[in-house]
């Protein structure tokens, strides 16, 4: 029997999406790796009791979310009914549809068809009768805006999802899916791109304009899938997501110039009192235009590491320069 920390309101951040009436808490949980039914359960929920025990009220999935694809909302499905019914009202749960997922032409993309049947199979996945926020998850550039726009607004309609998303659409793609949606009286709640100190194209215009709009921001993979912290300093440890088979992180991108650059941000996180994780996340939320950092874990302690950056998320204007001396080399 899982009863929720009492006070796990007391120390999580909350900032508002955008313009909407939505809090969501400095960091969420993402469900991409670590919960599918290659994974061991018990770590799944565990993972999941320590996140809402310290305030965090978003978990965001995926149709495709495994390995495999659907078994993490399968999974999440099961510790949602067992560890937290009663607490539906204090979730903000979201899932997503625009990469395959089933075979033939209308399992993949932005048409209605896809959209609207997907969510459908995510609701029956989770058990649940609607889901926070709809994403779609990339952009289609073969299927007209209009349709996919279309397809989330009915969605929302149908009451299936209180709000909408868009994920990995660029500027400009995000300008026009923003306007669209609201002359359709569906406002964009959200952005999902990926950001980090690694990844940095949203400095080029999207958290400008998502600022403009009164749209939220939540950065994906905000420790570069787990580069940014002492974990591959001394190689490729077993059992990291580097070493998965069915990790997203490949062994080639633990180079030999991304590791010099993790060394000194090490240092530099070293004299601020925070681990590397710490600091990569803390660099996030400085912007207030990240309402919240999507992070993943493969284990309570990272979890509760990363959770240590709320302690000190301001830099100095030295501490900043430093950094951009590193990440520029
Ligand atoms: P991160 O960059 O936070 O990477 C998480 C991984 O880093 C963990 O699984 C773990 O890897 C390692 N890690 C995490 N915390 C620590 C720590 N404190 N110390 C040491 N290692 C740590 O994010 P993800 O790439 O997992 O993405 C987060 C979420 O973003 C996803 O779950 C998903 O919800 C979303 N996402 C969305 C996408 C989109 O297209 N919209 C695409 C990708 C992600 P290890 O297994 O090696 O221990």
């Amino acid at each position: 029997m899982y009863t929720p920390d009492p006070n796990r309101y007391k120390t999580m951040e909350y900032r508002r999406c955008g313009k909407s009436g939505i809090m969501l808490p400095a960091l969420s949980l993402g469900l991409w790796h670590n919960f599918g039914h290659v994974d061991v359960l018990e770590n799944s929920r565990s993972i999941l009791r320590l996140a809402f025990d310290r305030g965090i009220t978003h978990f965001d999935l995926a149709n495709n979310y495994g390995p495999p694809p659907g078994s993490a909302e399968e999974n999440f499905g099961r510790i949602l009914k067992q560890d937290f019914q009663g607490y539906r009202d204090e979730l903000i749960i979201s899932t997503k549809a625009g990469y395959a997922m089933w075979e033939g032409p209308y399992g993949d993309w932005g048409s209605k068809k896809y959209l609207v049947s997907s969510l459908d199979q995510s609701l029956k996945r989770m058990g649940l009768e609607y889901v926070d926020i709809f994403y779609h998850h990339r952009p289609d550039l073969n299927t007209p805006l209009e349709e996919t726009m279309g397809a989330l607004d009915l969605i929302v309609r149908q009451g299936k999802a209180l709000y909408v998303g868009i994920s990995n659409y660029k500027p400009q793609e995000a300008a026009e899916a923003i306007k669209f949606l609201r002359s359709l009286g569906t406002p964009c709640l959200i952005h999902q791109p990926k950001y980090s100190m690694f990844e940095r194209w949203v400095e080029g215009g999207l958290l400008d304009l998502l600022e403009q709009e009164g749209v939220g921001c939540i950065p994906f993979s905000p420790l570069a899938q787990g580069l940014l912290t002492d974990k591959y300093t001394q190689g490729i440890p077993v059992n990291s997501r580097a070493a998965k088979a069915h990790g997203h992180l490949k062994e080639s991108e633990v180079t030999e110039d991304r590791m010099a650059k993790i060394r000194q941000l090490q240092q530099l996180a070293q004299e601020r009192g925070q681990s590397l994780a710490q600091m990569a996340l803390a660099w996030l939320l400085k912007d207030e235009r990240v309402t919240s950092v999507l992070i993943g874990a493969s284990r309570p302690e990272q979890l509760e590491n990363s959770l240590g950056c709320l302690e000190n998320l301001h830099f100095g204007s030295e501490e900043l320069q430093q950094i951009e001396s590193i990440l520029q080399a």
